[in-house]
């Protein structure tokens, strides 16, 4: 912020001699930066081209008298805040309210007294640089909220790409462990307050182990991505959640499902992936990626107290499935 002595000051009178006076009367007073205009027209001129922080006035003036030069400035919002003290002559107590009115900050009346000059000016000044200063501390707070919204913004993408990235195996990009957990008990919870069936498939591939051996871990990796990728195509609702279990083995999960269609489900999975065709030579049953199937499902009415136990007897279907010769599908059933 600049000192007041070096504020932007502006004196507009049409007799030269006037406007020396009060020039060298200011420049007395400490004032460096002063311009001088001899009418209202190069004074509105002036204003519109350069800084000036306060107008010194004339009242009576031809073509454009001070009040009409007032007028103008008061209607454009950049030019409000300029003060402007009124100079008149004459002790016109009407014409100094007219101008008060429309806006000037003070009035001097010629001869000028010094000391009331000083005091009016540097008034005048302060309360022109408390408002400069308001402005830029608005400016430089709104650049602050602005900055402060992008990093808000930022970080709510960050935070969002992480959340995914949480959620999903790194691998083969379908729902991870974790993500199973959470999804699974929410859709226990539904099916038992809805009394609506809940199926769950779990699936391994066959023999993979010996996939590694053969073809080496990398060709395992895109393996598992092929069979992951391939199982997600084979599901139609958007509720179903695929999700690589553990290892080479996977579940999905299949909300208002039951054992019939999960079983429908479940073989368009087989299939696909034996559609795929990825040569496992060293497979004893086929010569290409397959995988064992098992499912369960809750019943409505027919308890079956906790997920967990889903998940067990999925498991037992698929080790079924593995027992009666692998590359099929096995309902859970108590009878085995
Ligand atoms: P089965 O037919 O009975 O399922 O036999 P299997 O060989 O498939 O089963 P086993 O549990 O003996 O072996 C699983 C193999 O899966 C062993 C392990 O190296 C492999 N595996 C687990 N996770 C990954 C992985 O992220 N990448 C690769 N390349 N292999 C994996
Ligand atoms: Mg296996
Ligand atoms: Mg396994």
């Amino acid at each position: 912020m600049p000192e007041p002595s070096e504020s932007n000051l502006l004196i507009v009178d049409d007799d030269q001699m006037n406007r020396e006076i009060l020039y060298r009367h200011l420049k007395n007073l400490g004032y460096t930066n002063i311009t001088l205009a001899e009418s209202g027209l190069t004074a509105l001129e002036i204003v519109a081209s350069q800084p000036i922080d306060l107008i010194l006035l004339d009242m009576m003036m031809p073509v454009m008298n001070g009040l009409e030069m007032l007028t103008h400035l008061k209607k454009n919002d950049q030019w409000l805040v300029i003060p402007v003290i009124i100079i008149s002559a004459l002790d016109d107590k009407e014409m100094i309210m007219d101008c008060i009115q429309k806006g000037a900050e003070d009035y001097l009346s010629k001869p000028y007294d010094r000391v009331l000059l000083k005091a009016r000016v540097s008034a005048c000044l302060d309360k022109k640089i408390l408002h400069d200063r308001a402005v830029l501390n608005k400016q430089k707070l709104e650049i602050a909220y602005e900055e402060l919204a992008i990093s808000y913004h930022e970080l709510e993408v960050a935070k969002n790409e992480l959340e995914a990235l949480s959620y999903r195996d790194a691998l083969t990009g379908v729902a991870n462990r974790r993500h199973f957990d959470i999804v699974l008990q929410r859709e226990w919870i539904a099916a038992q307050r809805e009394k609506k069936y809940l199926s769950l498939i779990i699936f391994d591939i066959d023999y993979f182990k010996k996939y590694n051996d053969t073809y080496g871990h990398l060709a395992g990796d895109a393996c598992l991505s092929e069979v992951a990728i391939a199982a997600s195509q084979s599901l139609k609702r958007p509720r179903d959640t695929l999700a690589r279990y553990g290892g080479e083995e996977f579940a999905v999960i299949l909300p208002d499902t039951d054992p019939l269609g999960a079983a429908f489900c479940a073989e368009q999975i087989r299939h696909t992936i034996e559609n795929l065709k990825i040569i496992h030579s060293s497979s004893k049953i086929n010569p290409y990626i397959t995988v064992s199937i098992g499912i369960s499902t809750f019943t409505p009415h027919i308890q079956i107290f906790t997920s967990q136990q889903l998940i067990k007897e999925a498991d037992l279907a698929l080790y079924q499935a593995k027992r009666e010769g692998r590359n099929r599908v096995k309902v859970w059933s108590i009878n085995g």
